[in-house]
């Protein structure tokens, strides 16, 4: 009965039920709180306070039909206009609403940009490690995904390998900072480098190729690392954001995309990107989110919360003798497996209740990502068990 696009989906999805399914397996044998899992990249920190009140105040203060009503299909005008106050205020860059498209979240975002550029054989390339839905929303709209090697040095993205793989082919660029799964931040000279290159090709093939910023891990960066605004380094740049991670909202599903003045042909992009929200079938962003996170725009989930997460597994782990580098944002750490297969690994794992995701779900093995978006108290009961699996590697 299903197509047969489908088909590979349905395969794969069983692989990530059977994650979930062993979790539940072992917190029936041995009792939840003795099972570390860290597969799951679901924030544990609750949306702030101001976010509950502004629920509460849309409710109270505001008209209802407004509130529950249809609106143009890119959002709300007043609540675009507000987000592109703010990113102006904090990026020094001069967008208005007709820049903002408030969308269902990044995936939609990522869907809606994808279905408006796309035509059939289309290239998209991404950088090695990446989310791997990217190949999902690339081929909903028949295009095809290209992955640049994993620079596992620093996992900044390898500029050499992503010029030699553009072609005329080549209509937009993934970029994924603060990154899922490393956690790595790009830096201002990998962005610049980057533009660059897509300035030259684009001269060189006569074509336009978008760069495109998925951004759900924006706000949660450590240690004072800036995120760079990358409409600042590249004119065919669309963001893609998304409330899900930043206010540790992912069930509400809402974001938006940016599309600046300086994009290529910028208007027709603006009202195509409109249309596919709609015939996608999101119509447009859920309404009374819209107008919550008009009233947080300065809201911040308690960032400290993962900090010291990420703080206390990243100095047990590197004690223990293994190697990551230290994540700078979003709640990922990135862990370099003791031995090549990591699937073995994650196994070995397994058998001390502990639950990671192999690199190789995100294009890049011999790693594993480990979710640190998880209680304090878990990271600290799970690290004798960490201790052991690096004890069974003779790491120490
Ligand atoms: N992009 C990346 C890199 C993600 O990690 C996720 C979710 O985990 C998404 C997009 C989807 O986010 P959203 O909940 O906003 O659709």
């Amino acid at each position: 009965m299903i197509s047969e696009r489908m088909k590979p989906l349905v395969q794969n999805n069983s692989a990530i039920r059977t994650m979930f399914e062993e979790g539940n397996r072992l917190a029936k044998i041995y009792g939840r709180e003795n099972v570390y899992d860290f597969s799951l990249g679901n924030p544990n920190v609750p949306a702030p306070e101001q976010v509950n009140q502004a629920v509460k105040d849309v409710v109270d203060q505001e008209e209802s039909t407004f509130i529950h009503g249809y609106m143009s299909n890119s959002g709300y005008e007043d609540v675009r206009e507000a987000i592109a106050g703010s990113l102006n205020k904090r990026f020094g860059t001069s967008f208005h609403q007709g820049n903002i498209l408030m969308t269902v979240g990044a995936a939609s975002g990522m869907n809606i940009i994808l279905k408006t550029l796309l035509n059939p054989g289309d290239q998209v390339l991404t950088f090695a490690p990446y989310f791997l839905e990217y190949g999902n929303y690339v081929r909903n709209y028949d295009g095809e995904l290209r992955v640049v090697p994993p620079n596992t040095a620093d996992f900044q993205p390898d500029v050499e390998a992503f010029e030699s793989m553009i072609t005329e082919k080549t209509k937009a660029v993934i970029i994924n900072t603060p990154n899922n799964p490393t956690g790595v931040v790009y830096s201002d000279e990998t962005l610049r480098r980057i533009a660059a290159v897509l300035e030259k090709k684009q001269a060189e093939y006569g074509t336009m190729i978008a760069l495109i910023s998925d951004e759900p891990y924006r706000e949660l960066a450590y240690d004072g690392v800036e995120v760079p605004y990358v409409t600042r380094y590249y004119g065919n740049t669309v963001v893609c954001y998304s409330y899900s991670k930043s206010l540790s909202l992912p069930g509400e599903r809402i974001g938006y995309l940016v599309i600046p003045d300086e994009m290529e042909d910028q208007k027709t992009v603006f009202t195509a990107a409109t249309i596919a929200n709609r015939v996608l079938g999101c119509v447009n962003a859920p309404s009374l989110m819209q107008r919550v996170v008009m009233r947080c725009l300065d809201a911040q989930v308690n960032l400290e919360a993962y900090n010291r997460n990420r703080e206390l597994l990243y100095n047990s782990l590197i004690g223990y003798g293994f190697e990551c580098i230290k994540p700078q944002g979003a709640f990922y750490l990135f862990m370099k497996s003791p031995t090549a297969d990591e699937k073995e690994f994650c196994d070995t794992c397994k058998k001390y209740n502990i639950l990671v995701v192999p690199g190789t779900s995100f294009a890049c093995s011999g790693y594993v990502r480990i979710a640190y978006c998880v209680s304090y108290e878990q990271i600290e009961r799970s690290l004798p068990a960490f201790r052991r699996v690096a004890q069974e590697y003779g790491l120490i």
